[in-house]
């Protein structure tokens, strides 16, 4: 059934168990005219086990529904747990794709070391994203900026309270219809800028994408919620200077001369693939990009003279979220009202990549649906 883009033998076989009760077809064309985010969970969920003796098993495809856990299990206790964020594009011809999986793959195995978990071999990570589009590909939308968002994660549940990495571990990924990030039109936002609170600090966690680091995220967003903001910008905890990210997303400042420049990876930023892949097409592009530490003070001074022209914010849910305000205790900072955002060019090129509306020269995508089982391997 799953394949993988190479020419190795698939490395692994899910035993499928389907869900009797699954939603109607009507019920569930009703959830996707107007999905919103992580609402509503597709009929089935993938799960594949863990345990220090017999490595990674019973990797399946199973109803979706609650999880059966100790009260002691590990994650429960100390918060051992990563997770990722995929999406799955329908193209025009109805085919069901990825964007980069191998990058997630990897990056979760950068998570799992950090916290103590197993590492999920790159290849099973890709086969579980086939597995449940296979069996709930039809509830991947098809109306523009729409997709299946997929959210891998793995925790421990080994019911022991003692502290050490877990025995045993398990890992899931559950799919929910996403609806366009922004209804009517990309709209920029304002940022707050935490001076009291650190996402990450040297040493730390802010490299790894685990449930703790947005944990300790959710009172300074509803602080910045409190202040009208939609996000917030969280600093070094070192020097308290350089911009770092926000609470989900990496931060770009624009030249007037085009010119990108973002706070390089350093450990604790968490690596974007999103990042990575703007960075990618603006080269392509011709333009310069800066990976270097950047301050609040080159910020506002360069918005003060005019050499810093815009300011986004990007990752797998929005794409690209342009930055119209910066604010904190003490400052408002109001970006330029520019036309022609290089954010939004930046973000239709990258949107139109991942919806097959334009050739993928750079051989970012992969097929998912089960058709391409069929197919030539695509090469990842
Ligand atoms: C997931 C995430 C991002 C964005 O990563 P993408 O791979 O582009 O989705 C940025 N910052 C943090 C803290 C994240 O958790």
């Amino acid at each position: 059934m799953s394949t993988s883009a190479s020419s190795a033998p698939a490395t692994s076989t899910f035993a499928v168990t389907r869900r009797v009760d699954a939603v109607s077809d009507a019920d569930r064309e009703a959830i996707l005219a107007d999905p919103g985010f992580g609402l509503s969970f597709t009929d089935h969920m993938v799960a594949i086990d863990w345990t220090s003796g017999e490595g990674w098993h019973d990797a399946r495809v199973q109803p979706y529904g609650p999880l059966l856990l100790d009260p002691a299990a590990s994650v429960l206790h100390y918060g051992q747990e990563i997770f990722e964020g995929v999406k799955a594009y329908r193209h025009a011809d109805g085919s069901i794709w990825t964007f980069r999986p191998e990058r997630n793959g990897a990056r979760l195995q950068r998570s799992a070391h950090r916290l103590a978990l197993p590492e999920l071999p790159i290849e099973l990570f890709v086969d579980s994203l086939r597995e449940i589009v296979a069996i709930d590909g039809a509830w991947v939308p098809s109306a523009p900026e729409t997709s299946l968002y997929l959210r891998p994660f793995m925790i421990a549940n080994e019911s022991f309270l003692g502290v050490r990495p877990s025995q045993r571990v398990a890992y899931y990924v559950i799919a929910s219809p996403a609806g366009a990030y922004f209804q009517g039109g990309v709209t920029a936002v304002s940022i707050w800028l935490s001076t009291e609170y650190a996402r990450a600090g040297r040493g730390g966690t802010g490299a790894a994408k685990c449930g703790g680091n947005y944990a300790a995220s959710l009172l300074p967003q509803s602080e910045a919620y409190e202040h009208g903001c939609a996000q917030v910008l969280f600093l070094d905890s070192e020097n308290g200077n350089r911009i770092e990210e926000l609470g989900g997303m990496n931060l770009f400042l624009v030249k007037a001369d085009g010119t990108l420049v973002t706070p390089e990876i350093n450990g604790s930023i968490l690596e974007g693939v999103t990042r990575d892949s703007l960075i990618t097409l603006a080269k392509a592009r011709g333009l310069k990009v800066e990976e270097r530490p950047v301050t609040v003070d080159e910020w506002r001074e360069g918005v003060a003279d005019g050499s810093i022209v815009e300011a986004f914010a990007c990752g797998t849910a929005a794409v690209i979220t342009p930055i119209a305000e910066l604010k904190s205790a003490e400052f408002t900072l109001t970006m330029p009202d520019v036309e022609d955002r290089l954010a939004m060019s930046l973000r239709q090129e990258l949107t139109d990549i991942q919806y097959g509306r334009i050739p993928d020269v750079h051989g970012w995508l992969v097929r998912l649906d089960a058709a391409a089982s069929a197919e030539a391997p695509a090469g990842a």
